[in-house]
């Protein structure tokens, strides 16, 4: 299948995943709300992030912190001075460019494989630009601005009047929410290390270069892990997350050969990191980061107790000693992984050749799917009947129920929706008591008794 991005937002767009945000005043830019279809789509995927991180999992908790966040843990956090993108301006044509992407793309132009775009500072960024001759995208010519720092935090304010607000800021990130928590949930929990916390939540950074429809936004949501761990066994739970993460997409239909897990160069991790692993899918503009996962050794709980002031030592009883914990993060974001959920289920399958006839499949894991099932009555004359086997059936799981058009139509429209079974009510159902189930990816139908119906489901959608 030719999986383009025309087809995916079409789709999205038109069955109601994805709108283009407040469209009815020419939108916003890049932002996109999630309609009722998106919205499941999503619960969904965090519920299973959350089953398998949280609700399965013999180590890690569960956090929901605030978004306006004390100015300070941005401080420490380097959010403050580091957390910036570097802007170059193009003197000829006012084309704005970020200079990391400038030259990231020219070195992909030019084949130029032996360049580490990643590890390049400001000056060096500058300097490769000029003595390359780097053009400009927009005009071809190579006369740019001195670079300029972008801080990505959204600022607000918080406070009645002008002069009595604090500037604050949105968070970039959920992690800084756990870090601060450490000591409060290690206290109440009573967890020993190691132990994790999760969260899901909104995170926003003001990107310079947002597009690629939920790719890159500005209000996106995360769902990180920062799992706490002894010294020295950081390295083996840095494997061990990274497997399960491996995992979790494999178990949910993500195909291996869509996915890149690459490992960071030592040139390339970040000073504080000892191993980073970035997870890509083949997006169809190309490969995009989906999942980081890092050790990030005791960085982030060492800065805040330098901070805050605050003592952020574990007392690890077995061997009678304080340590910092090491801290091993898989950060997902939230809508990206959407985007890849729905670029790998989309499928258009050839039903019949000679009659030329196609169908549109979103081949979704059940437990992600917007709806569970469709109850179809097969003439309006049953729909009074087939309601109250949807309303029962509704009790328990997310069903859709349509009675409108010819009952081949109406299977493709759940197709079309990653619906895995359509349950259809038919002129016998009265006398047998017995329903017909059609399976969305083999289109095989079985009859089977009105009360197993619900226990049906419920196997077809384990995860
Ligand atoms: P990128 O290099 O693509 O900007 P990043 O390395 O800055 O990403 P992290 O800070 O590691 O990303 O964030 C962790 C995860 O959060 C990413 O892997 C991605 O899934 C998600 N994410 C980050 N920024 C955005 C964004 N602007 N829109 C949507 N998701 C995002």
């Amino acid at each position: 299948t030719d999986k383009t991005m025309e087809k995916i937002v079409a789709l999205a767009k038109g069955r109601g995943f994805v709108y283009p945000g407040s469209e009815i005043y020419g939108g916003l830019a890049n932002s996109w709300d999630y309609g009722p279809l998106g919205v499941e789509l999503k619960n969904n995927i965090k519920r299973a992030w959350w089953k398998k991180f949280v609700q399965e999992n013999p180590y890690n908790v569960g956090l929901d912190a605030a978004i306006l966040m004390n100015p300070e843990v941005w401080v420490a956090s380097g959010h403050v001075t580091t957390f910036n993108d570097p802007l170059i301006d193009c003197k000829a044509c006012k084309m704005r460019h970020r200079a990391d992407k400038l030259v990231e793309s020219w070195c992909e132009e030019q084949k130029r494989a032996d360049v580490n775009v990643e590890a390049m500072t400001s000056d060096d960024l500058v300097a490769f630009i000029r003595d390359n001759g780097v053009t400009c995208p927009g005009c071809g010519k190579s006369d740019f601005t001195d670079i300029r720092k972008f801080n990505l935090m959204f600022k607000t304010h918080q406070g009645v009047t002008e002069d009595s607000s604090t500037e604050v800021y949105l968070r970039p990130e959920t992690a800084q929410g756990i870090f601060v928590n450490f000591n409060s949930i290690q206290r109440t929990t009573r967890k020993k290390v190691p132990f994790g916390v999760c969260q899901v939540g909104k995170s926003f950074r003001n990107e310079i270069t947002p597009g690629n429809f939920i790719f890159r936004i500005r209000e996106f949501e995360q769902m990180e892990l920062e799992f706490f761990c002894k010294p020295g066994t950081d390295l083996e739970w840095f494997q061990y997350w990274r497997t399960f993460c491996h995992d979790w997409l494999l178990n949910l239909n993500i195909r291996d050969e869509n996915l890149r897990l690459r490992d960071h160069e030592p040139e390339e991790l970040a000073f504080y990191s000892k191993a980073t692993t970035d997870f890509e899918f083949m997006f169809p503009f190309g490969w995009g980061e989906l999942w980081g996962v890092a050790d990030r050794t005791d960085y982030d709980l060492k800065q805040h107790q330098d901070h805050s002031g605050k003592d952020l030592t574990y007392f690890d009883q077995e061997q009678n000693e304080h340590y910092i914990p090491y801290v091993i993060e898989p950060s997902l974001g939230a809508d990206r992984v959407t985007l890849a959920f729905l670029v790998e289920a989309y499928d258009e399958e050839v039903v019949d050749a000679e009659k030329n006839d196609t169908r549109v499949v979103l081949r979704l894991h059940p437990a992600l799917s917007p709806f569970k099932a469709c109850v179809l009555p097969l003439s309006k004359k049953l729909s009074a009947k087939a309601q109250e086997l949807y309303a029962s059936l509704a009790r328990e799981y997310m069903i859709d129920f349509d009675d409108a058009g010819s009952i081949g139509k109406r299977y493709r429209r759940q197709d079309e929706i990653g619906t895995p079974l359509c349950i259809t009510y038919d002129f016998e159902s009265e006398n047998d008591g017995a329903v017909t189930i059609r399976d969305r990816d083999t289109m095989e139908q079985v009859r089977i008794p009105m009360e197993q119906v619900s226990a049906y489901i419920r196997e077809k959608i384990a995860f």
